[in-house]
């Protein structure tokens, strides 16, 4: 049965483009994954939308008035202040079409605003500086410096799991940096992107710099990166869908931010009751659909009893339920496909001689939060990303095995290792091939201004806001060839 709820949001035709909101010829429905009730339609747009838009941004940056620096961190600093004001509005947004209890979502709204805020704090790094032409014979007589410059229109890729802070991550350094942007948001997760960019209007971004398009990723999404007159595609997703992004986009600068499979490091000498409960908060929020969800723990053989249990008993304690209710700390997967396939990969898992502990169970779109031990070599909970509410805790006899078996896996995003001696952190922070190494506590934690990306099937170049600021602006020279000599 369905849940009461407000009434669903649409926005004016749900897509803009061209300086305006476009009454779509298809729509898609967008549905609650709890009970699958329609909470909004938005356009089903196509190709051809494509085509228009791009080039529609791509005359506004390349032709349209300058949109001075000062003006770009007004509108932005403007757009974080109506972000936090409507706080509650996002946050119902994000959890009726998305994955998340109210209060997560309220937390992710919290970090948006910061995103946009330190976005707009960039202005102060668009600066370049002089050359220096007089250090070679070649360079007399000339003076030159170089200044940061937009790449010019930036297509941004979104996946569903975090719909609006990671649109921020790429919409609003783009545009500080000078860009126009043409955003394809995930098809179940559009209306927190299309609220996000009329907030963006409000606020005094120019409104022939932005476009979104819903639509699917195979049309809308294949036709945005393989756009010519796109410049940079910065894309966030799974590993295989990004392969597809990058051989579609062809020689363009790409940003690509990729899966993980959160690996875990407990070693002998660690508190096992922190340990515990942050393996237990990272690899559960949100069920479980976070790229840097804990999945694959690696523990001294001497301390997997008392870990196993604490981690069980703490794992029992979460509340799964509707995402309305206040008590409620884990809802449901995207959609039943989802649920379904973690069920299969864990069934699998169970098959080969794993334990579960606790879970193991799926109710439609709800998948119950399981601890798995004893899982099989080549088990697919272990070598693929579940992006699911699902942890296997594996012994090791010595921390140069963890090491190798952290560095023998095919992601490698962001890791954490529990221990009381620096020197050991230290040692395998630097030996750990990811992109973070996060020492007691998980890899599930993120700033929005550290760089951010891993290395191996994790992904290519770096996002987190100063960075991307960096990767879509672009070192421009200005050289002056002195006709007479100074005197
Ligand atoms: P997905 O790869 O299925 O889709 C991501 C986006 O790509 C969607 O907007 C989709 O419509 C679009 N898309 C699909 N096919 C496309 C194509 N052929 N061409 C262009 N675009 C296409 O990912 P998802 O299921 O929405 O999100 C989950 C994945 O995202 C997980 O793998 C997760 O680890 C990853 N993720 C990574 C990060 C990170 O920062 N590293 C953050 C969040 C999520």
């Amino acid at each position: 049965m369905s849940r009461p709820r407000s009434s669903p949001w649409s926005p004016a035709g749900g897509a803009f483009w061209s300086g305006r909101w476009q009454a779509p010829e298809a729509v898609l429905h967008v549905v609650d994954p709890e009970d699958g009730a329609i909470v909004g339609t938005v356009a089903d747009c196509t190709p051809s939308d494509v085509d228009d838009a791009v080039h529609a941004v791509a005359r506004a940056v390349l032709e349209g008035p300058a949109w001075p620096v000062w003006s770009r961190r007004e509108a932005l600093h403007r757009a974080a202040g109506l972000l936090a004001q409507r706080e509650g509005a996002f946050a119902g947004l994000i959890s009726q079409e998305g994955c998340k209890p109210n209060r997560d979502a309220a937390r992710e709204v919290q970090r948006a605003v910061e995103t946009v805020r330190l976005s707009a704090e960039q202005a102060d790094r668009l600066e370049g500086r002089t050359l220096p032409f007089g250090d070679t014979p070649r360079g007399e007589n000339r003076l030159g410096w170089y200044t940061r410059e937009p790449v010019g229109v930036v297509a941004a890729i979104t996946p569903f799991n975090d719909p609006l802070n990671l649109v921020a991550h790429k919409v609003a350094p783009a545009l500080i940096g000078g860009n126009g942007v043409v955003l394809k948001p995930a098809e179940q997760t559009p209306l927190v992107a299309l609220a996000f960019i009329e907030l963006l209007l409000e606020a005094g971004v120019p409104a022939d710099r932005l476009a979104v398009l819903p639509g699917r990723g195979a049309t809308v999404g294949a036709a945005l990166a393989g756009h010519p007159r796109v410049d940079l595609v910065s894309f966030t997703g799974g590993h295989t869908t990004g392969t597809a992004v990058a051989a579609t986009a062809g020689a363009k600068k790409t940003l690509m931010e990729l899966g993980g499979n959160g690996a875990v490091l407990v070693l002998a000498d660690a508190d096992v009751r922190r340990a515990s409960a942050a393996v237990v908060d990272g690899a559960f929020g949100n069920a479980g659909q976070n790229c840097l969800s804990v999945q694959r723990v690696f523990v001294a053989r001497e301390l997997v009893d008392d870990l196993v249990e604490r981690i069980v008993v703490l794992t029992r304690k979460l509340v799964v339920g509707s995402k309305a209710l206040a008590s409620t700390q884990i809802g449901p997967l995207i959609d039943e496909a989802a649920a379904v396939r973690i069920e299969r990969w864990v069934e699998e898992a169970v098959q080969g001689g794993a334990e579960a502990h606790v879970g193991a169970k799926r109710e439609g779109t709800y998948y119950w939060p399981t601890v798995l031990t004893a899982v099989p070599a080549g088990a697919r909970v272990l070598t693929e990303e579940v992006f699911g509410p699902v942890v296997s805790i594996e012994p090791f006899d010595s921390v140069d095995e963890a090491v190798s078996e952290v560095n023998s896996l095919e992601y490698g995003l962001q890791a954490g290792v529990f221990t009381t001696d620096l020197d050991t952190a230290l040692d395998v922070a630097q030996r750990l091939r990811v992109g973070a190494v996060m020492i007691n506590d998980t890899g599930d934690f993120r700033i929005d201004a550290m760089p951010f990306g891993g290395s191996k099937r994790s992904g290519v170049g770096r996002e987190g806001v100063p960075f991307a600021v960096d990767a879509m602006t672009e070192p421009k020279i200005i050289a002056i060839h002195r006709t007479s000599r100074p005197a």
